[in-house]
């Protein structure tokens, strides 16, 4: 099979011939359709995880089952697929016992079974989530990084009905991040630092788009403030700005890794009773929740497509921050 192969971090990825897998015991052997790529792989790639070469990435991957290991009976040949980050815990930590395998510290991940970019992958069966009918493969890759992880940010951050939510950093998953927040009903806001981007914001569904200088806070503070901040931003400064434009009550969760420690004024954070929370892929319901409003056509991922053969091509686009929202590698059929 043909895959993407890391050799060496910081240089071309190696598309080659490299062995089939077979699945075993636990898990599918899927031939990947399409396979989103991420901010994170990025990362990978710079040498930022501890992670030995060789090695392929692609942790947004969807495909078709074809062959199943020993032992699977919940899942079919055909059956189309994504695969999730966290695809299984250890089952016997104390994390795991108390049901989080997806925060377990040995939870197996693309990292241990090979990624999504290559043409047959394996995966654990509790790592794969069933497409709905009439999502493509390509629309529904970045869900499964993007979409999870935003749904999930939403979903922690406890919105009520008629909250109002703000959306920090509007890229791969905040472009995702503004339409969910609109698909379950929430006044939201996107912030931005460019004017030009105000026109596509607003086709994300945003009621306003704040174009927002230095001081972020103030500037949310002179709209009304905001009960919900969903951060997807790597810039620690922005953060911590636009912690100070919170409601009374008011939650920022944070989904970007941040470049600096995130900075927070101790009295605003009591006396307002405001939180900063993490979150990344959470409940399992979220991703669900995410794959069907996109079956119903309330949110749209705004996707580049490739063919797999042009993979540093886009690994370089994404580098270099011209990505218009995320770009998705089409694998022959
Ligand atoms: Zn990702
Ligand atoms: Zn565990």
């Amino acid at each position: 099979m043909k895959a993407a192969v890391i050799n060496e971090f910081n240089a071309p990825w190696q598309l080659t011939d490299v062995a089939d897998v077979r699945p075993g015991p636990g898990q599918v052997l899927i031939r990947v359709r399409a396979s989103g790529m991420c901010g994170t792989d990025l990362h990978v790639h710079h040498g930022a995880f501890p992670l030995r070469t060789p090695l392929v990435a692609g942790h947004e991957p969807t495909g078709d089952i074809v062959e199943l290991g020993a032992g699977v009976t919940d899942l079919k040949v055909g059956d189309r697929v994504g695969v999730f980050w966290n695809q299984k815990g250890c089952g016997r930590c104390a994390v795991c016992q108390k049901g989080m395998p997806a925060r377990c510290a040995e939870a197996s991940t693309w990292m241990n079974l090979g990624g999504g970019n290559s043409e047959l992958m394996l995966a654990w069966s509790s790592g794969c989530q069933l497409l709905p009918d009439g999502v493509s493969y390509e629309e529904a890759a970045p869900i499964f990084c993007a979409g999870y992880t935003v749904m999930s940010g939403l979903r922690n951050a406890t919105p009520k009905p008629g909250e109002r939510v703000a959306v920090l950093g509007v890229g791969g998953l905040g472009h995702l991040a503004v339409q969910l927040s609109k698909a379950v009903g929430l006044e939201t806001l996107a912030i931005t630092g460019q004017e030009n981007k105000r026109a596509e914001l607003k086709s994300f569904g945003a009621d306003e788009v704040v174009i927002a200088g230095d001081d972020i806070g103030k500037r949310l503070q002179a709209l009304g403030g905001v009960d919900v901040i969903l951060s997807t931003t790597n810039a620690a400064n922005q953060i911590s700005s636009a912690f100070e434009g919170l409601r009374p009550g008011g939650r920022l969760v944070s989904m970007g890794v941040a470049n600096a420690p995130i900075t927070i004024n101790s009295f605003s954070l009591l006396a307002n009773q405001r939180e900063l929370r993490g979150s990344t892929q959470d409940e399992r319901s979220d991703l669900a929740e995410a794959l069907a409003l996109l079956a119903q056509g309330k949110i749209k991922p705004k996707i580049e497509t490739y063919p797999l053969a042009q993979i540093n091509t886009v690994r370089e686009r994404l580098d270099a921050g011209k990505v218009r929202y995320r770009a998705v590698l089409l694998h022959a059929s």
